[in-house]
């Protein structure tokens, strides 16, 4: 297959652009949704500057080997992944739609569900191709963003370096330094806060305790009983990597079995509970079955909290509210009403196929600052926000699944697919995402490297990719 450097086109299908106004916005964050939105609103005509922390693109691809010292927070480290992660997505369905993540002669793990090193080197390419590495300025932390006057805002920043050996190795602070932009695109992720569960008796147990946020390798649990609190993507994995070493490793699930079950033929050492119930100074970890297991450790897979901490919190001057993990108010996860479109955010919602949300919000974005695209008047906006919070209470649904899109995840991509004015979400991407989901419950262990029954799917989503190849 032809290489990311040499043969892609970039020639996504869409409407003639009409003449626009140019802004200049200043994006926050070079991951996957950052990259994206600054490809997106060049393409509009825009003049993006692109402000990362890191030394390099990627987020949470760029592995980091280093933990956070603070097992249970975040402790300035930004990335989650642990050594073995692959993806749980196949390629055909994780990449933009006009850069196919396709495995090519400069693949350093062409499988269909490769490892994280080849996530990285994708969005590299994609940064690469699309010339975006003008625009970003690496370790470069925006500290904070207020508004100037009644149309633009002030983006303070601060470089940090982190000198060489020869230099000692220390963080080298520069002088905050402010710059006035059109608009703002804050694209900084949501998987660098550790949410930790409430449990009675647990601050008082005595073993050790972790999130998954600071979890690499297994090596530290070798022979011993490990708890682990949240069966996501992650916790599935992480359970999976540590019954390899450990004695045994007990797992609490929300969506829970009726009582303590082994998981799996691959470990026989990898049990299933219900929820925890608490925790105690013996070192029991008590189950809401009454179950109970004396542990030397728990890992909690409890998800992350988002988090704005450049942006002001007063009710007034503020730009949106964190409460229980409702980031608010947004229309369509995307505009605060009150200040749309200077402000926008790209990659809140979750249960998504996240490469594809990011560009299609993006897009949208990038056509509603060039006046390409209308938004409905503030008032409406905030009537259409006020609704879904009622529907989301009238079905009992928690603040904190706001942006679970979950059951309405092609729905939203239509939604966006419609405004953008961009070709219909092929049918084979959802078929293939459906399908991947589906694996994921019904066979952690083995989802990844087999894949049958669906070759037709795949003859289809490849002859499509081929067109950006
Ligand atoms: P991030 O990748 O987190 O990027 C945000 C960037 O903003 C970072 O580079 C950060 O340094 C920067 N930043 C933050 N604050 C500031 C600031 N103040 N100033 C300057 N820069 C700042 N998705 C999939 O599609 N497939 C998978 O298989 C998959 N597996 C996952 C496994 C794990 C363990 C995790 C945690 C996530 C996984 N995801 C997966 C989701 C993944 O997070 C998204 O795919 C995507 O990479 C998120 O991109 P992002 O740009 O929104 O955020």
């Amino acid at each position: 297959k032809a290489s990311h450097a040499t043969a892609r086109t970039g020639d996504f299908a869409r409407a003639p652009l009409p003449p626009m106004p140019s802004r200049r916005v200043a994006v926050i964050g070079a991951g996957a949704a950052g990259l994206v939105a600054a490809r997106e609103l060049l393409r509009e005509g825009h003049s993006p500057v692109v402000f990362e922390r890191a030394a390099g693109v990627g987020g949470t691809w760029l592995y980091d080997g280093e933990a956070s010292a603070e097992p249970l927070g975040a402790g300035g480290v930004h990335g989650s992944l642990y050594a073995s992660l692959r993806t749980n997505l196949p390629r055909e369905c994780m990449g933009f739609l006009d850069f196919p993540f396709v495995a090519d002669e400069d693949s350093v793990d062409p499988r269909r569900f490769p490892g994280h090193q080849e996530v990285l080197r994708y969005l590299q390419a994609f940064a690469r191709w699309f010339d975006l590495h003008g625009l970003i300025r690496l370790e470069t932390e925006v500290v904070s963003v207020r508004r100037s006057g009644d149309a633009s805002w002030n983006v303070s920043y601060c470089r940090r370096k982190l000198a060489g050996a020869d230099a000692g190795g220390e963080l080298q602070e520069e002088e905050e330094q402010s710059e006035v932009f059109d608009a703002v695109v804050v694209c900084n992720g949501h998987f660098a806060e550790p949410r930790v569960a409430e449990n009675a008796g647990i601050d008082g147990w005595p073993g050790k305790q972790l999130h998954s946020h600071s979890y690499r390798v297994p090596d530290q649990f070798h022979g011993q009983v490990v708890a682990i609190i949240g069966y996501n993507p992650s916790g599935m994995d992480i359970s999976r990597d540590i019954a390899s070493v450990a004695k045994e490793v007990h797992v609490a699930i929300r969506a829970a079995p009726a009582e303590k079950m082994q998981s799996s033929t691959a470990h026989a050492n990898l049990w299933l509970h219900p929820m925890i119930d608490g925790a105690e100074e013996d070192g029991s970890v008590v189950f809401q079955d009454g179950g109970r297991v004396k542990a030397d450790a728990i890992v909690h897979c409890t998800g992350y909290k988002y988090s704005f901490p450049f942006l002001e919190d007063d009710e007034e001057a503020g730009v949106v509210a964190v409460d229980d993990n409702r980031v608010g108010p947004l229309y369509k996860h995307v505009f605060p009403p009150r200040l749309a479109p200077r402000i926008s955010f790209i990659g809140l919602p979750f249960k998504a196929i996240p490469f594809l949300v990011f560009q299609l919000q993006s897009s949208w974005v990038a056509g509603v600052l060039s006046g390409r695209i209308e938004l409905p008047p503030p008032k409406e906006m905030m009537q259409d926000v006020a609704a879904f919070y009622t529907d989301m209470e009238a079905c009992g649904r928690p603040k904190r699944f706001t942006h679970d899109l979950g059951a309405s995840l092609f729905e939203y991509e239509d939604w966006l697919v419609e405004r953008c004015g961009l070709e219909r979400i092929e049918e084979w991407r959802k078929a293939i995402y459906v399908a991947a989901r589906g694996r994921v419950r019904d066979r952690p262990e083995s989802y990844r490297d087999e894949w049958d029954g669906d070759a037709q799917l795949l003859e289809q989503a490849h002859r499509h990719l081929a067109k950006y190849l």
